[in-house]
């Protein structure tokens, strides 16, 4: 049988290569480390938010919330998903006609949220500052445990047959008559193609598919920081804000998980990230902002090893590789492409088996773009 190869062992690339395989596709899985090394791995949990979502993706993200709740039955671990509902704090006025539209907007694609009033956020989160004033409530919203999901997913995929070769890195795509037929790996090594190609590796997929299109796409390491266990956390729900660059999650033993956005430094040389200290205390400033009882909390983790592709449009690319009739590619998640994945692997691993683009991802194309392709 000919043989598919899927590559980047993220969430993506996992998903997606069991999701072949256990429909009886032969597929070679590689990944440049280890599964769950980039973005789909390191400290804390990933938020699954619907609320805030860029309107393309509220039809992914619908689908998504049907898969979350059970995604851990499915794939035979305990529980990865966590409904804590996500409340986005509202500290400015002008911000409130914003939330009004995208209160509407979300309902109407069937993501119940409303507005909460000062008091009605107190109820839920007591420990917020005065100056909050309200917040827009998507109660559905959670937290996910992302490197045991991803796991978990190439565990499956191994026990559906998919071929794991980690500490593989391509290079390269080698195309002949309009097929990708090969891959050359950095270490000068070649690898056969027999079926689809899939490009599922994050920061790498911009510079993969360079011959045939042009991304407009860059890489960012996103700091996340982990603090020392609080007596009192807090932070009850998972908390975003509309005007400051901060996210919150409440971590087992009292943690609490800082990022929203904040950025470390990368090092193309050996590949790794490191937190600044300006963007950590920058972090925490905010944090203590929003929450007074913060002030003065001790940093236990401070990470930004996990390379992100960002888009300049802020909604990833899901398409064919133009000029390569059996390629696909996904990247440029800018920062929320975890809580979609389940959704999105899904319905990839449906346009590569039936040959027709599910049209929740039209507009994910490559062509939005013009240009080359
Ligand atoms: C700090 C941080 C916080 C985030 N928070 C959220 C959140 O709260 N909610 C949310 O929805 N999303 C969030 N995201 C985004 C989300 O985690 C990512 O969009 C998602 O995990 C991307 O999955 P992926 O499989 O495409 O990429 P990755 O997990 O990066 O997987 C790609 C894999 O490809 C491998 N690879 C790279 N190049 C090559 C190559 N040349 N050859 C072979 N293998 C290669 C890498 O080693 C990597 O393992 C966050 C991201 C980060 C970094």
């Amino acid at each position: 049988m000919a043989k598919t190869v899927v590559v980047g062992g993220g969430v993506y690339g996992s998903a997606i290569a069991w999701g072949l395989a256990s429909r009886g596709v032969e597929v070679l899985l590689l990944e440049a480390q280890t599964v769950a090394s980039g973005a789909s791995g390191g400290p804390g949990r990933r938020g699954v938010r619907a609320n805030y979502r860029d309107h393309r993706e509220l039809p992914l993200m619908a689908r998504a919330r049907d898969i979350w709740p059970d995604l851990h039955e499915t794939l035979g671990t305990g529980p990865l998903f966590e409904r804590t509902g996500h409340l986005m704090l509202i500290e400015r006025k002008r911000d409130l006609a914003n939330a009004q539209a995208r209160i509407d907007l979300q309902n109407r694609h069937g993501i119940s949220t409303s507005m909460l009033s000062a008091d009605a956020v107190r109820d839920l989160e007591p420990g917020v500052a005065p100056s909050v004033i309200a917040a827009v409530h998507c109660p559905g919203d959670g937290v996910s445990d992302h490197t045991a999901t991803t796991r978990a997913f190439a565990a499956k995929a191994k026990e559906a047959g998919v071929d794991l070769r980690e500490g593989v890195r391509v290079a390269s795509v080698t195309e002949r008559g309009g097929r990708a037929v090969a891959l050359e790996t950095v270490d000068g090594d070649e690898i056969d193609i027999g079926g689809d190609l899939l490009l599922f590796a994050n920061s790498s997929v911009r510079d993969l598919v360079r011959p045939w299109a042009d991304l407009p796409t860059w890489n960012l390491a996103l700091q996340v920081l982990v603090s020392r266990p609080l007596s009192d956390n807090p932070v009850r729900h998972l908390i975003g804000h509309a005007s400051r660059t901060l996210s919150l999650k409440a971590e087992e033993g009292g943690r609490l998980m800082i990022s929203g956005g904040h950025l470390g430094h990368w090092n193309p040389e050996t590949r790794t990230g490191t937190a600044l200290p300006e963007a950590i205390a920058a972090n925490v400033a905010d944090a203590a902002a929003v929450y007074p009882s913060l002030a003065g909390l001790e940093v236990e983790v401070a990470d930004a090893d996990h390379l992100e592709a960002e888009s300049v449009d802020s909604i990833p690319t899901i398409d064919r590789v133009p000029g390569l009739s059996n390629a696909f590619m996904g990247c440029g998640w800018t920062g929320h492409g975890w809580a979609i994945a389940p959704a999105v692997a899904e319905m990839v691993t449906k346009w590569a088996l039936e040959g027709l683009r599910p049209p929740e991802l039209a507009p994910f194309g490559y062509a939005r773009f013009g240009g080359r392709g």
